[in-house]
């Protein structure tokens, strides 16, 4: 059976490697993004691949855009991928209230968000797929990234809760926490910082987009079905 995927922030970095690796295994796969709509139409053009656009920290945009979602491919979503997500990297003491809640609302709230659209549909139909991207800085903190770091931490607690409640209704919720990887969040770093922390990782580089798709083909496969509530850290021995 063909199962449909659906990625957020899909277009570009982490997400756009998972939506090629599903697709290239015969998952029907939608992306949503934000704003980057050149980004968003090359990605297209050049994937095959449907992109939407909405807002994931917004609830009601969520509902907007899944529906589209819903309209276009036809069906239900039976495998969401959350892993848009959004970094505003400053020290607590001067760290202002919109870089927290920015942060907050777009890494953690558009879980709760997106999974609100998903789950009704996948507890009637006793299957479903969830997986949620954290990050290393979610498991053990990170300078500058009091914001970022809760979001991450706040969306394990969420994957555990809700893998218990979903368990019995066949859909599988886990994580997987990315180390450092080669995307426009990472080459945002400056050069020396970027330097000192791939000198920190004991596989001596960054990670790869593919190398954290593996990891989510893993979860969302049929031989995957017992595995719920864990946190597959993908980091290169960064952290253990
Ligand atoms: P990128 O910055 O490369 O891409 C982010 C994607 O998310 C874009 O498609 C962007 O859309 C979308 N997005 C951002 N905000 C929103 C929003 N409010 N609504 C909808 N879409 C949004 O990120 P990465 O690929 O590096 O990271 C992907 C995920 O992996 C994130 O959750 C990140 O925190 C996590 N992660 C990344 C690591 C890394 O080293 N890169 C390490 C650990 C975790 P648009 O193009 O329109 O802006």
């Amino acid at each position: 059976m063909c199962r449909t995927a659906l990625v957020t922030g899909g277009t570009r970095g982490i997400g756009a490697g998972i939506a090629r690796t599903l697709k290239s295994v015969g998952y029907r796969v939608a992306v949503s993004y934000q704003n980057g709509v050149e980004t968003a139409e090359k990605f297209q053009k050049a994937t095959e691949i449907p992109v939407f656009s909405w807002d994931v920290s917004d609830y009601g945009s969520c509902e907007k855009g899944v529906e589209e979602v819903h309209t276009v491919l036809g069906g239900d979503i039976d495998i969401l991928i959350n892993n848009a997500g959004v970094t505003k990297d400053c020290m607590f003491h001067k760290m202002t209230a919109e870089a927290w809640h920015v942060v907050i609302s777009t890494n953690l709230n558009s879980i709760f968000n997106m999974c609100k659209m998903v789950v009704p549909a996948m507890r009637r139909k006793k299957y479903g797929r969830i997986v949620n991207i954290s990050s290393v800085n979610g498991l053990r903190g990170q300078v500058g990234q009091t914001n970022y770091s809760a979001a991450k931490a706040g969306i394990l607690g969420f994957t555990k809760a809700l893998a218990l409640e979903s368990a019995s209704k066949g859909i599988t919720v886990n994580a997987v926490a990315p180390g450092y990887i080669s995307t426009d969040m990472t080459d945002a770093i400056p050069s020396d910082i970027r330097e000192s922390i791939r000198a920190g990782i004991p596989s001596g580089r960054f990670g790869t987009v593919d190398e954290v798709a593996a990891a989510v083909l893993y979860l969302i496969g049929d031989g995957a079905a017992f595995l719920t509530g864990t946190v597959l850290s993908v980091n290169g021995g960064q952290y253990m």
